[in-house]
């Protein structure tokens, strides 16, 4: 850490230069995360893991609000479980990672390390069904999962990641469906409330949905340099589980019926959003609700009298109501932990100096927009309160600004390349829904089909790509 102090900002590639290569220097610098011996893989610091647990706690508490019940399932399911549907079996194969060999024997049915475990909770659900007052089965799993990506980027795309798996099953299409769309918002919420992130929610198209789902909804941001994240995903199943598994009840008529089955998730990738749709030269960038760290205080001239004893005393008052640390670093200039924790991201700073301390007054430096300003000590606490306030609506309101700026409407596909050359982002563009259309235009320009909006408008009658009839209007982007 102690390695050109002068030049510390200056070690961080500069994101206008090359976006990617910022990205991987604000997560090893910022202590988010680091590189294994294990090719893909992450080990996350606990700085990293604090904002995961963050958003746990949020999202968790928001699932109990929707009266979901925590569960856990086995990490290994056996390959003829996972070969029950064939579209998910399809999809899943090329990244599933398989067990052969338990202990020194050969295993008489391979297993495989869960790339999601859809098959695993239909087969639980087809022993807990029968009736349907067994309905609706409403869990979710917090567990890592492994997929075998040929390209990895922290956070990103790991091989094996963190995530919220939720499974339900219910009596009617309708109720499940229902359900689909009601944890569909709940992402809406984690996202846009507690990381200050704008989202765009819609179906997913054909090509771009979940491997056996009916229908996929997800919700999408952008990061800083115009790149769409898929973000959360909301599955509609329909029966297409629930009949190869049996998962079947006896409904209030007293006959025989497969149950309706949902699935949606979060991960990981949630952190890689923050700090790319956030972060600047300067570094992380964190929204306050999900900071580890939300006041720092940086004791000024803390060998002179009295100083210590006031910045400690600060820290046991602040620390009652906020996330807070105190930088009593003294091998370190005051320069230098002014730009270490501006890197790191956390969303106020405070100065506390001799001159302060017989003033009695405290200044408080803003993370979002580097502002200063001095506040009585006694109103310490209000102060920062109604700053943290601030500082996640201006970080959200800083994203929503960017993300209109970035999306762009096309009628032909001239102009679909212009814009997206020259100005990356969403693009706005109607669809015949032929898939030929949707792998010519990913062809041409590298976008993606992202999803057909909830509140579509209308831009033509034409396919942007072949000219027929438009069915739909989608909102494309290159992605992560
Ligand atoms: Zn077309």
């Amino acid at each position: 850490m102690m390695e050109n102090k002068n030049n510390f900002v200056k070690e961080i590639t500069n994101i206008e230069e090359d976006f990617a290569k910022w990205y991987t220097d604000i997560v090893i610098k910022a202590e988010l995360a680091d590189y294994t011996d294990t090719k893909g893989c992450i080990a996350i610091k606990p700085y990293g893991y604090e904002i995961w647990e963050n958003i746990q706690k949020y999202a968790d508490s928001k699932f109990k609000e929707a009266g979901v019940k925590n569960v856990y399932m086995p990490v290994l399911i056996p390959e003829s479980l996972l070969n029950k549907e064939k579209d998910h079996i399809e999809g899943f194969a090329p990244e599933v990672a398989w067990v052969t060999i338990g202990g020194q024997e050969e295993l008489e049915e391979k297993l495989c390390i869960r790339p999601t475990s859809e098959t695993m909770f239909s087969t639980m659900f087809s022993k807990w069904v029968t009736s349907w007052r067994d309905l609706p089965i409403i869990t979710n799993q917090w567990c890592n999962v492994l997929r075998w990506e040929k390209e990895t980027r922290p956070f990103l795309r790991s091989r094996e990641f963190l995530w919220q798996e939720g499974h339900t099953v219910h009596e009617t299409s309708k109720e499940a469906e229902e359900l689909t769309l009601k944890m569909l918002d709940v992402y809406k919420d984690v996202i846009e409330n507690l990381l200050a992130i704008p989202v765009l929610q819609g179906n997913k198209t054909e090509k771009e949905k979940f491997s056996g789902a009916v229908n996929t909804y997800t919700v999408e941001t952008l990061t800083r340099d115009g790149r769409a994240l898929q973000s959360g995903t909301s599955h509609y199943f329909g029966q297409n589980f629930t009949k190869p598994f049996d998962i079947k009840f006896q409904n209030r008529e007293g006959k025989e019926e497969y149950a309706y089955q949902t699935s949606w998730g979060i991960s990981t990738r949630l952190i890689g959003a923050v700090i790319m749709t956030h972060g600047d030269n300067r570094g992380l960038k964190l929204p306050p609700k999900v900071a580890p760290i939300q006041v720092v205080i940086v004791p000024i001239a803390g060998h002179k009298e009295g100083v210590l004893e006031k910045a400690n005393s600060l820290f046991t008052e602040l620390n009652k109501n906020f996330r807070v640390h105190i930088d009593n670093r003294d091998n370190y200039s005051t320069g230098y932990k002014f730009n270490d924790w501006e890197m790191r991201g956390v969303p106020i700073r405070i100065e506390i100096g001799p001159r302060d301390i017989e003033n009695g007054v405290l200044t408080l430096t803003r993370r979002d927009t580097l502002e200063k300003k001095e506040v009585k000590m006694e109103n310490a606490e209000k102060e920062i309160e109604s700053l943290l306030a601030q500082i996640q609506q201006n970080m959200f309101n800083e994203c929503n600004e960017r993300l209109k700026e970035r999306t762009t409407v096309a009628a032909t596909m001239d102009e679909f390349i212009k814009n997206i050359n020259e100005n990356q982002g969403y693009i706005k563009a109607m669809w015949c829904g032929d898939v030929a259309c949707e792998d010519k235009i990913k062809e041409e320009t590298g976008a993606h089909s992202r999803c057909i909006p909830f509140n579509e408008e209308h831009i033509s009658d034409k396919c942007v790509c072949c000219g027929k009839e438009a069915k739909y209007m989608v909102v494309w982007g290159r992605q992560y």
